[in-house]
């Protein structure tokens, strides 16, 4: 039988999946969650650099949060469109995979590629649901989509829904940002993300009496029962 995840995370390069919850998937897979990540593009070019480094730092981090898959598309790094072509491949990963949860890039930012994963993403979700289509798979819709925490955009207006307690799950966060070396040791501009990813992991985590959490964006309604509650 094929490989069915509960979660898949999708960013548009390589590194932004780490980003926005290398912790949540981390604390997830400690649980046995099945858990994939899908890169619509390889990331470059960038400054530091280069297709085989990006390939081995991406297969890197994996290995240190246990993913049960990774796949990585052949979207043009800095030129990603929501085209339809474009939106059926990320529609044939989740016919395939099956997954419960979607989770990809916030609406608002500055970053193109990361705009229009959030859009494609969204369409891809609702085409994966369609009947009569041309996909080998069958017709497939994720329970839920969200958003997670991170953005080119410092936006002050950015709410945020719901948090995770990743407190055990830190240390692999920060270590699997850490081999994307080209991105963030090689790049002196970017030295200081490892602090920020764990001070702003601290701060979310102190609004709900744990030592570190993610937060995450939804634009439906959540069905909430007060018996899985903690009295
Ligand atoms: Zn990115």
């Amino acid at each position: 039988m094929n490989l069915e995840l509960d979660i898949l995370v999708i960013g548009a390069h390589p590194d932004d999946a780490e980003i926005g919850c290398g912790g949540t998937i981390a604390h997830y897979k400690k649980r046995g969650k099945k858990i994939g990540v899908l890169d619509l593009s390889n990331g470059e070019p960038t400054p530091f650099g280069t297709v085989e480094k990006r390939m081995a730092e991406a297969k890197a981090a994996s290995e240190i949060l246990h993913l049960d898959i990774r796949i990585t598309l052949d979207m043009t790094n800095r030129y990603i469109e929501n085209t339809i072509e474009n939106r059926k491949k990320v529609s044939e990963v989740i016919r395939k995979y099956k997954p419960n949860i979607l989770i990809t890039h916030p609406s608002n930012d500055w970053h193109p590629d990361h705009i229009a994963c959030h859009q494609i993403v969204n369409a891809a979700k609702f085409q994966a649901k369609l009947t009569k289509s041309e996909s080998k798979y069958p017709e497939y819709s994720p329970k839920y989509v969200f958003y997670f925490d991170h953005s080119h955009l410092k936006d002050k207006n950015r709410k945020l829904d719901f948090l995770i307690d990743i407190s055990d799950s830190i240390e692999e966060k920060i270590n699997a940002l850490k081999v994307y070396k080209s991105q963030f040791v090689d790049n002196k501009k970017y030295l200081r993300i490892f602090d920020y990813i764990r001070e702003r992991a601290g701060y979310l985590g102190y609004q709900i009496g744990v030592n570190y959490a993610e937060g995450f964006i939804n634009s439906e309604y959540l069905l909430v029962d007060f018996e899985n509650f903690k009295f």
